[in-house]
C-alpha cells in the first residue's frame, strides 16, 4: 500500500471497536472498560492506514487478552478490566499510546517481545507474529517507534510515535 494522509484517530477509534467485537464474538462474556482519549487538534498523517491499522487492532487485541488473563489467573471482584487510548500531538510527532491494567510482564518476556514467533499464549491462540509484524510496520513502513513500558502484575503500555 502506499502512505496517504488520514485521520489518525479514526484509524484508531476503528481499531479499538474491531478488536473489542473481535473479541467479544469468541468469548460472550467478555467485558473491559474502554477510555479514549483524542487529541482534536491532530493533524493528518501520511500512513498506510490498513498497515497502520493493523499494528492498532494488535496492540488492542494484546491489550484485551492480558486483562483477560489477569482476570483468570487472579479473581477478584473488584478488578475492573480497562484498556485505555490516548493520542497526542508533540514537537514533530504525533503519539498513539495504549494502556492496558492486565498482566503486565517480566523484563525476561519484555526482551522478547518483537522477536518473530515469541510468544507466551497457549498452542493456538497465538502466533507470536503480531508485535515483531508491528515493530516492522511502524519502524521500517513509517519511520516511527514502538515502545512499552510494562509493571508485571500492574500493566502495559505500548506507544506508537510517528513523524510528522
Ligand atoms: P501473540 O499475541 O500471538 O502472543 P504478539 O507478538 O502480539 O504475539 O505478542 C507476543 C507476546 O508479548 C505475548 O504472547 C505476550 O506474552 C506479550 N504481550 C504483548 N502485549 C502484551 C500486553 N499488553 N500485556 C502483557 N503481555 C503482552
Ligand atoms: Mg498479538
Amino acid at each position: 500500500g502506499r502512505r496517504e494522509p488520514a485521520n489518525l484517530n479514526a484509524l484508531v477509534d476503528e481499531s479499538l471497536r474491531l478488536a473489542y467485537q473481535g473479541l467479544r464474538t469468541k468469548e460472550k462474556d467478555f467485558n473491559a472498560t474502554l477510555t479514549t482519549c483524542l487529541d482534536p487538534s491532530l493533524p493528518e498523517v501520511a500512513v498506510v492506514s490498513q498497515d497502520l491499522s493493523r499494528v492498532l487492532i494488535n496492540l488492542f487485541t494484546n491489550a484485551f487478552h492480558a486483562v483477560q488473563a489477569r482476570q483468570r489467573q487472579h479473581p477478584d471482584p473488584a478488578y475492573q478490566p480497562e484498556v485505555q487510548v490516548t493520542t497526542r500531538l508533540l514537537p514533530g510527532k504525533v503519539e498513539i499510546r495504549i494502556r492496558d491494567n492486565g498482566t503486565g510482564m517480566s523484563d525476561k518476556v519484555k526482551d522478547k517481545i518483537f522477536h518473530p514467533f515469541f510468544t507466551t499464549k497457549p498452542v493456538g491462540e497465538g502466533t507470536g507474529l503480531g508485535l515483531s509484524l508491528s515493530h516492522d510496520i511502524v519502524t521500517s513502513g513509517h519511520s516511527g517507534r514502538l515502545l512499552v513500558e510494562s509493571q508485571e502484575g500492574l500493566g502495559t503500555e505500548f506507544t506508537v510515535s510517528l513523524p510528522i
